[in-house]
């Protein structure tokens, strides 16, 4: 089962002249879609790369399931992160690159792991892209490509770090569509940072809103925005 829970986690910079994450407690259900909204500089991203591994936590607890993850290196973590910038390799063509997050996390063969890229480029309708590699394809395919270089390792968690912001609008409603799509037929527990409150309320099953690095509500959308 993959919950996750965060436990007063708590990060500080600048020998704590920074609190950037303040005693965050929340807890997010199985198969829940969770999004993280507030202002620039209330907590979001730190609080994702905590959960990724890419952060250590000054303190507080992270776990996935009953699994403590807190000390646990991001590599080992079943956790798969989409970032605002795709984060692709570019010397690497698409298989490349959805093959690659494969290699690290799975005892796979060659053959298996290019079967399983292959499998989930089709459900994302990008196998005509395999062969790609990243500055050949518009924002929307390098999305696209990202979005399924992680559903290619079946994590337990999804997180997602601002996936739409650089897509113009017809794109980023047309993602938006794919990933609650992707959503319901995998049911991946996942956390989803934006900044537009719009789209937290409209895809978010509960909506998490920081400020200043504390949670300042956390429920349904429709219960958040009517009691602000
Ligand atoms: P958000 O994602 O909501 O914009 P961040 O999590 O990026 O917020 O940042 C929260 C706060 O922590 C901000 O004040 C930011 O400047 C600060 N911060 C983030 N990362 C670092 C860092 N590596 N060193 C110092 N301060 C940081
Ligand atoms: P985001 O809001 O998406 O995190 P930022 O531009 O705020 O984007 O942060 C990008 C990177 O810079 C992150 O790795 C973050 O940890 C780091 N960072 C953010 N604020 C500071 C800061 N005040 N000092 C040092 N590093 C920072």
């Amino acid at each position: 089962m993959a919950t996750i829970t965060l436990d007063t986690l708590r990060k500080e910079f600048d020998n704590g002249r920074i609190v950037a994450v303040d005693d965050l407690s929340v807890a997010v259900e199985d198969g829940e879609f969770i999004t993280v909204v507030g202002p620039s500089g209330c907590g979001k991203s730190t609080t994702l790369r905590m959960v990724s591994g890419l952060e250590s936590p000054t303190s507080g607890r992270i776990l996935v399931g009953d699994e403590d993850v807190t000390d646990q290196h991001a590599r080992t973590r079943d956790v798969a992160m989409v970032f605002q910038n795709y984060a692709l390799y570019p010397h690497k063509t698409v298989m490349e690159n959805m093959a690659f997050g494969l290699r690290m996390s799975t005892d796979l063969s060659k053959a298996e792991r290019r079967e399983r890229v292959r499998e989930t480029a089709q459900m994302m309708g990008i196998e005509e892209l395999l062969d790609d590699k990243p500055d050949e394809l518009s924002g929307g395919q390098k999305q696209r490509v990202a979005l399924g270089r992680a559903i290619v390792r079946e994590p337990d968690v999804f997180l997602f770090d601002e996936p739409l912001s650089n897509l113009d609008a017809k794109l980023r409603t047309t993602m938006r569509t794919e990933i609650q799509r992707l959503q319901n037929d995998l049911g991946i527990t996942s956390l989803y940072v934006t900044h537009d409150q719009e789209e937290a309320m409209t895809m978010g099953d509960r909506i998490v809103i920081l400020k200043d690095g504390k949670l300042q509500q956390v429920g349904r959308p429709k219960d958040v925005y009517e009691n602000p």
